[in-house]
């Protein structure tokens, strides 16, 4: 008997799924293209790198690496709760925080449910939906970030879960705390809500009117849950660790669908040791901060629009077709991120100032803005 296409084989959803294509790495780039000096502003990581105090701790528990991790990650939980003012009870812990967001979506939605999230928003929503095999209903931007009074309009009793990234990737936009209460307020209690904030502490640091920290929530909205991860402003993307914080009810739900010790062990150490690393958080934030104003500076005195952002990147209007730039910009050594359905724009991360630098004078020569 012939064999079936495997592809045949898979469920429709996954038939169909186009995979989540990550940032290029800084290795492929001067391989294909011939270049060195690569710097890469692609994928919202640390400019500055990791804790110290984190890869300390990776060190000192290198010789513990034939053990299995621990799976109650009780050490992490009471340092996490403490800092939120929660009980271990509601953490989840994640490999990443985007382990999670698939976490809650396989607890919550079947494929006859629907899942509401905004357009421009983070690319890995639409693939764990469509992996269940459950709709994605994206409801239209407004100003490029999310529309809450359209999105509550879009739920219905088939809805079981929506997405919020707050700040939001690939746009950098941001919600106030007034208008999310007021979502909170319209949504009904049989809808999930993830809030994932992967950009909180950049946001935070920026002294933003009416910034929205959804921890505070918890108990008022307990159909909230609250992601956040080591990747981004704690420098820790290459280790893998996230967390989210719920309803105690909610946090066991998410642990039965979890794959045993999906944190490792070394993301354990590490993640508590940048926990209490104060100095390179902030540190990292004032770089960001600066960082930010440069680049935004920079890029508008040259005639380009820069989206105003809370988070470690800007999404910039090039005024031109995006993917040419984009192209050109790798031939010039850096590399930067398309962003899906607007062909004008480019999320550029963070760097440090001598990388801000070079990434504007590499798009003016690439566009011949000067
Ligand atoms: C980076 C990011 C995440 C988290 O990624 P992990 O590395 O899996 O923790 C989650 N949501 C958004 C919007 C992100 O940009």
């Amino acid at each position: 008997m012939s064999r079936p296409a495997f592809s045949d084989l898979a469920v429709a959803g996954v038939r169909s799924l186009k995979p989540y294509v990550p940032g290029k790495p800084v290795e492929e780039l001067e391989r294909q293209y011939g270049v060195t000096n690569a710097i890469k502003l692609a994928s919202n990581e640390n400019p500055l790198g990791a804790s110290p105090k984190a890869l300390a701790a990776i060190h000192d528990n290198l010789t513990q690496l034939e053990r299995y991790p621990d799976d109650g990650a009780y050490t992490l939980k009471n340092l996490l709760a403490k800092q939120h003012g929660v009980r271990p009870e509601q953490i989840t812990l994640g490999n990443g925080s985007s382990n999670l967001l698939e976490l809650a979506a396989r607890v919550f939605v079947a494929p006859e449910h629907e899942v509401v999230f905004a357009q421009y928003s983070f690319l890995l929503y639409p693939i764990i939906v469509q992996a269940i095999g459950a709709t994605s209903v994206v409801v239209a931007a407004k100003n490029f970030g999310h529309d809450l009074d359209a999105m509550c309009a879009a739920i219905n009793a088939n809805t079981k879960l929506v997405f919020i990234a707050n700040p939001n990737n690939p746009t950098g936009t941001w919600l106030t705390r007034t208008a999310l209460e007021k979502f909170f307020d319209n949504v009904p209690p049989h809808v999930m809500i993830v809030m994932d904030e992967a950009y909180f502490e950049f946001g935070k640091a920026l002294g933003l009117d009416d910034y929205a920290d959804a921890m505070v929530w918890l108990d008022k909205y307990p159909n909230v849950i609250v992601t956040r991860t080591f990747s981004k402003a704690y420098g820790l993307a290459g280790i893998r660790a996230g967390y989210a914080v719920s309803h105690p009810e909610v946090a066991s739900l998410l642990s039965r669908v979890r794959a045993p010790f999906n944190v490792n062990s070394l993301a354990l150490v590490a993640a508590q040791a940048a926990l209490g690393d104060h100095a390179h958080l902030s540190n990292t934030q004032d770089v960001n901060k600066k960082g930010l104003a440069q680049l935004t500076r920079g890029l508008t005195q040259r005639g380009f629009t820069v989206i105003p952002s809370a988070a470690n990147f800007v999404c910039v209007d090039v005024k031109t077709n995006a993917a040419q730039v984009y192209e050109g910009l790798l031939r010039e050594g850096v590399i930067v991120r398309p962003v899906a359905g607007l062909a004008q724009h480019l999320r550029i991360t963070v760097g440090r100032p001598e990388e801000n630098a070079r990434v504007i004078a590499a798009l003016c020569k690439v566009t011949r803005h000067d």
